[in-house]
């Protein structure tokens, strides 16, 4: 997809879906651009009508973002948005109008080498299954999944991505362990509905870093009540902090305590505005005193451990020079900038 794969040896990659109306073509647009620089690798977009479809015609025309379709309900609607170069189709089976229209996208978006992505929830389980299993626990969802998957099987040159979200964290993570032993359909993970930044930050990370570190999932989406490009910093953040890919600056801040005597909250919020643009990996160290601080900043590419009134900045393990409280911001951000340069010319 545009030189996005996924599934197999590819990195994890990250999706976000604009929350502009598809319709709002300018608006789309600009968020599009917002989340590429955030480092977003796949857009989704909702295509409820056909006023959608020409939106996401002329999207298509302007950005290089492999863009998915996410269709609910009409299933002409997958057939006419890969008429005008979706990448990529996301659709429910549960509410799509039964496994004849789920065969005729399928077959449709085979015949042009575009891959489907059967998205199983809590609230697309076929009703003799919520029935069997009693409710919409992880079997159920497993199971509507190997539905879909027989069903498709006859589809030849078929490219499948399966996902298996549950706004429940612990039935996310129980679905997905289970697929993943019964299939290699790469998989789209992610905790849905997760809620606002805070609440859902917190249940992303558990369920989605849960199933990483066994080695589950191939794409993932950080959902988030709230701008965009929050759930495409949380997700690089996660794939960080597993050692899974390295983009940007990875900001290491002590906790502080009563060894602390400069604003560290505040150096190390204004560091880490400044620095979020950054897609070199690196490794930046803010911390609270001259007792743990210089072993942490040391091992950075670049630091400061603060004392009274001033802070030491380091650079690759060598002291480098100390500044008054008052200008460790600028001093710091000014020998990141010249690291930076000064790799780039290597
Ligand atoms: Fe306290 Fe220093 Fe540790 Fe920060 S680095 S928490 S100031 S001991």
């Amino acid at each position: 997809m545009r030189g996005v794969g996924i599934g197999g040896y590819e990195p994890v990659r990250i999706q976000s879906m604009a929350s502009s109306p598809t319709t709002d073509v300018p608006a789309t647009l600009e968020q599009i651009k917002r989340l590429e620089s955030a480092g977003c690798e796949l857009v989704r977009l909702a295509v409820p009508d056909k006023r959608a479809v020409q939106a996401f015609a002329e999207i298509r025309k302007n950005t290089s973002l492999p863009l998915i379709a996410d269709i609910h309900f009409d299933y002409r609607l997958a057939l006419q948005v890969l008429e005008v170069g979706a990448d990529k189709i996301r659709l429910n089976p549960g509410n799509i109008g039964g496994p004849e229209r789920t065969l005729q996208v399928a077959r449709e978006a085979a015949s042009r080498g575009v891959p489907i992505r059967v998205g199983i929830n809590s609230g697309s389980v076929e009703e003799d299954l919520l029935v069997k299993h009693g409710g919409p626990v992880p079997e159920a969802l497993v199971e509507s999944a190997l539905r879909q998957l027989e069903l498709l099987a006859p589809v030849s040159d078929l490219q499948l991505v399966l996902s298996l979200k549950a706004s429940d964290v612990w039935t996310t993570i129980q679905a997905y362990r289970s697929i993943s032993q019964q299939t290699d359909w790469p998989l789209h993970i992610g905790v849905t509905e997760a809620g606002t930044p805070f609440t859902g930050t917190v249940r992303s990370s558990v369920g989605i870093g849960a199933l990483l570190a066994e080695g589950i999932g191939d794409t993932l989406r950080v959902s988030l009540t709230g701008d965009v490009t929050e759930e495409v910093r949380v997700a690089w953040e996660i794939l960080r902090s597993l050692g899974l890919r390295r983009r940007g600056v990875e900001l290491i801040s002590c906790p502080t305590c009563g060894r602390t005597e400069v604003d560290l909250l505040r150096i190390a919020l204004q560091v880490e505005e400044a620095l979020k643009e950054i897609q070199e990996p690196l490794r930046v160290a803010v911390m609270g005193c001259a007792v743990n601080g210089p072993g942490e900043a040391r091992g950075a590419d670049v630091g400061v451990a603060c004392g009274n009134g001033s802070g030491l900045i380091f650079r690759q393990g060598q002291i480098l020079r100390k500044v008054p409280e008052e200008k460790i911001v600028e001093e710091l951000l000014a020998e990141i900038q010249l690291y930076l340069t000064e790799l780039e010319t290597h």
